[in-house]
């Protein structure tokens, strides 16, 4: 069988190899404890789930969707966005629902990249961006971004020449993996280059939601000038513990949410109703799940930072995600010790590597794992020393 060409360019999936290997050691009866997963273990709240059965019920519900989405559904995010940014957005014309943000991510290189055109994509970075400008037959350029500058991208890195050339960046705040946070001056840096450079830009909010110590991650489009450039993704998973509802919404641009739900009402028929009216429950009703389910990652987070230090690596305490982004000593590669910790002690963690180049050097672990499984984990590496 011949598999297409764009089939075959894929990068091999990290990530395979590691369930791969997590399902071995289970069968040999370890007790694996993953830290690996960034799919919240808190269940979706009650209100929203018994929106769910009521909208199942409903007839109008069981046929097929528009893949604009409900219009309910889109007044809803349009709501949202003003009670929780100030924003305003035209339901009709500036916001357009998902299939889960990942959904969107993918297609929207297909909106805006011909061949030969350049994406701009964060390095480290969620691998879907660079993976969807591949298939749209773009190519993608790594923005390397270091500790050192607080895991922002740096403009001034990035040559002319291909800056001139890119056609799409994205840029991910909070971020996944690195947990980095950006303030509005950075979105306004973000927006004055794109404008110089003439390229449309992708944020990425899917961890808009989950932050601590007070900390409130800002839109993308709270920037001025901002909506000429820009449209941002954001998605119900993490934030309402809604993972395997596939839901999320991208809201901006006009041209650019035109062009995305001309691609989508192409290729897909759109959310089940009762799914947007489970989404639209969560979006208008109680917001104290967020508030409760952060104080439970925020502690998560405090035991586990200690306990990632106790085992040798370097972590500052993440403002905001789901994620502590760890320093490896120097020299350490991502999957060397992965693979090491999983074979002494049984503890998983993903490997840096996995999200870019640039991710060497640093594993990824995980707040969204039970209490007491949790604890397992932290009383492993505390008894554990790379040597
Ligand atoms: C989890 C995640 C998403 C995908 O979320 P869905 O809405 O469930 O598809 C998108 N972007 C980043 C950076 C993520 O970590």
């Amino acid at each position: 069988m011949k598999l297409a060409q764009r089939v075959e360019d894929l990068p091999p999936y990290l990530f395979a190899g590691i369930s791969k290997k997590i399902a071995e050691k289970r069968a040999q009866g370890v007790d694996v404890i993953s830290f690996g997963i960034g799919d919240p273990d808190l269940p979706t709240p009650p209100h929203i789930l018994d929106a769910l059965v009521e909208a199942a019920r409903d007839p109008a519900n069981q046929g097929y969707p528009e893949s604009d989405g409900l219009p309910e559904y889109r007044q809803a995010v349009a709501r949202w966005y003003n009670a929780r940014f100030g924003l305003d957005f035209d339901p009709d014309s500036e916001v357009v629902p998902l299939i889960g943000s990942k959904e969107g991510l993918g297609h929207i290189p297909l909106c805006f990249i011909d061949p030969a055109d350049v994406a701009l994509v964060p390095d480290p970075g969620y691998p879907v961006y660079p993976v969807a400008v591949q298939l749209a037959g773009g190519t993608p350029y790594a923005m390397q971004l270091s500790e050192h500058d607080g895991f922002l991208v740096d403009f001034d890195a990035i040559p002319k020449e291909v800056a001139d050339k890119a056609a799409l960046m994205f840029l991910n705040y909070p971020s996944n993996p690195t947990s980095a946070t950006a303030d509005l001056a950075f979105f306004e840096r973000a927006t004055a280059f794109a404008k110089r450079h003439d390229i449309i830009v992708v944020h990425d909010m899917a961890y808009s939601e989950i932050a601590y110590d007070e900390y409130v991650p800002p839109s993308f489009l709270e920037a001025p000038g901002a909506r000429d450039v820009a449209i941002e993704v954001n998605s119900l998973s993490k934030g309402y513990c809604m993972t395997g509802w596939r839901i999320g919404m991208a809201v901006g641009n006009a041209r650019m949410i035109d062009a995305l739900t001309t691609i989508k009402s192409n290729l897909d028929s759109g959310i089940p109703n009762a799914i947007q009216r489970m989404a639209i429950a969560a979006l208008d009703g109680p917001q104290d799940s967020i508030r409760e389910n952060n104080a439970i990652y925020q502690r998560r987070r405090d035991t586990l930072v200690d306990a990632v230090r106790a085992a040798g690596l370097e972590v500052e305490p993440p403002k905001a995600s789901l994620y502590l982004w760890c320093r490896l000593p120097d020299g350490v590669s991502s999957v060397d010790f992965a693979g090491k910790l999983l074979d002494d002690v049984g503890v998983v963690v993903t490997p840096g590597i996995g999200y870019g180049d640039h991710g060497e050097g640093y594993v990824r672990l995980s707040l969204t794992i039970p209490d007491d499984r949790l604890k397992e984990g932290i009383k492993r590496l505390k008894a554990w020393r790379l040597d």
